[in-house]
């Protein structure tokens, strides 16, 4: 047990640090609003954005997320950019690019474009790759997963409605989406959807995903949803209606009825990267608490003098550490066995993780006072943005339903 990043991993976070040095960080300020608050969606990226992306590239600094396990799936004229990191070798990357979340899309390794890449990665056909992958591995374009319904609880994917009916050659999709990451972007053109081709089959083979191109009939943006106000630029969450939305039968994935499969195969990683980045946003919180308790006065003293704030900077500090220790493990767990093999160690990260970060944003607020819940410092956007994470992939009661699950069966076993 080594608790030491490896050479490998030290060499990968200071390249990434150079680069945030010398490109991201002086690029904050053009990605923290749009610079036209009144234009409409589909949003536009900065123009600086493609030109980040050209120098990151460049670098070899572009699709740091895949590891080798999900490549080994590639059809074999399949031609791609990527140094093939380990997810343990990727986490303490994903955790500097929570820092800023815009930075992610950069490299090429923002949600859910990385998690529906893996996906076509893994259970996509050679066209499928060819068509779509290639694409979104070059930034071409970008995508997003259609699961979640505003009419039923989704969070059991078992009751998702939307229907995938197969009519000759094609199929044909009729439901209600929201929360679908992504497709308020300019360059999304392909979106995942979720839905039932069979609805009289066992529970688990009822669903199944299909690629529908964003601009196929049928296919509309009812509106796009805030978090917390804030729009949550700059992949945006839409609401979307598929009415009649007729798709070429070829482009269902991997099969009628593997849908499940399919979702439990894309989540594993992604949920390592958003609980890294999360640990990437606590940090920062951190760093801008120092700052502010250093530098401010009240009654006499130092805030950072306070014993008070002396506490919940040492709980801050030990949260985040053990977030990010029990992060990594699961990352090398990952790499060396299935995802559905870990699933309740990937459940104890998402919990983990946010909770921690939360606490540190919560009293990074409180540090900074009325400063705290504007939008000056950044901290209620990033609050904002962190309790989305107790939500996303799943809400925290799902995934303690499986650390539990798993709890009581070993019980079981040993007694
Ligand atoms: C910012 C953001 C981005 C998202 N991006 C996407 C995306 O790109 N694609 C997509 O398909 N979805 C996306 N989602 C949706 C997200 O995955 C769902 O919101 C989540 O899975 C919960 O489903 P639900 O909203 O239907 O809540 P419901 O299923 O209605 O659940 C509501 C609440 O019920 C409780 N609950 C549920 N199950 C249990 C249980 N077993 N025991 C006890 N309590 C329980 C929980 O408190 C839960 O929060 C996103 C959500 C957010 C907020």
């Amino acid at each position: 047990m080594d608790f030491n990043y490896s050479a490998s991993q030290q060499k990968w976070i200071d390249r990434l640090s150079r680069f945030f040095d010398a490109s991201v960080t002086p690029a904050k300020g053009h990605f923290d609003d749009r610079q036209d608050a009144d234009a409409p969606w589909p949003w536009a990226s900065p123009p600086i954005l493609a030109e980040l992306q050209d120098k990151a590239k460049a670098e070899g600094l572009w699709n740091l997320f895949l590891p080798p396990a999900a490549l080994a799936h590639a059809a074999n004229n399949f031609a791609f950019d990527t140094p093939r990191l380990t997810n343990l070798e990727y986490a303490p990357l994903a955790e500097l690019m929570g820092r800023y979340e815009f930075s992610s899309r950069i490299f090429n390794c923002s949600p859910p474009d990385t998690g529906n890449m893996e996906l076509l990665l893994r259970y996509g056909s050679p066209e499928q790759q060819e068509r779509w992958l290639t694409p979104l591995m070059n930034g071409a374009i970008r995508s997003a997963f259609l699961m979640t319904e505003p009419g039923v609880a989704s969070s059991d994917a078992t009751n998702i409605e939307t229907s995938i009916e197969r009519d000759g050659d094609y199929y044909v999709i009729n439901g209600r989406k929201w929360w679908s990451t992504g497709v308020g972007d300019a360059n999304c053109e392909v979106l995942i959807v979720m839905g039932k081709t069979d609805p009289d089959a066992p529970t688990h083979r009822q669903q199944s995903q299909i690629l529908v191109p964003i601009d196929t009939p049928g296919v509309k943006i009812e509106r796009m949803l805030d978090v917390f106000g804030f729009e949550d630029q700059p992949a945006g969450h839409g609401e979307v209606i598929l009415r009649n939305v007729r798709v070429p039968a070829e482009n269902l994935i991997l099969g009628e009825g593997r849908g499940f499969e399919i979702a439990q195969g894309r989540l594993g990683p992604g949920r390592i990267h958003h609980c890294m980045r999360t640990i990437g946003a606590a940090e920062q919180a951190l760093e801008l608490m120092s700052r502010r308790l250093s530098s401010r006065k009240a009654f006499g003293k130092m805030l950072a003098e306070r014993s008070i704030w002396q506490e919940r900077l040492a709980w801050a500090r030990t949260e985040i550490d053990m977030a990010r220790l029990i992060t990594l493990r699961t990352a090398q767990l990952l790499d060396e066995n299935d995802a559905k093999d870990v699933r309740a160690d990937i459940s104890k990260i998402k919990l983990a993780a946010p909770r921690a970060a939360l606490n540190v944003i919560d009293n990074a607020i409180q540090a900074f006072g009325g400063a705290g819940v504007c939008n000056d410092h950044g901290l209620a956007r990033l609050y904002a943005k962190t309790r989305t994470m107790r939500l996303v992939d799943g809400p925290d009661e799902v995934h303690a339903r499986v650390i539990a699950r798993a709890e009581l069966k070993a019980y079981r076993q040993a007694n």
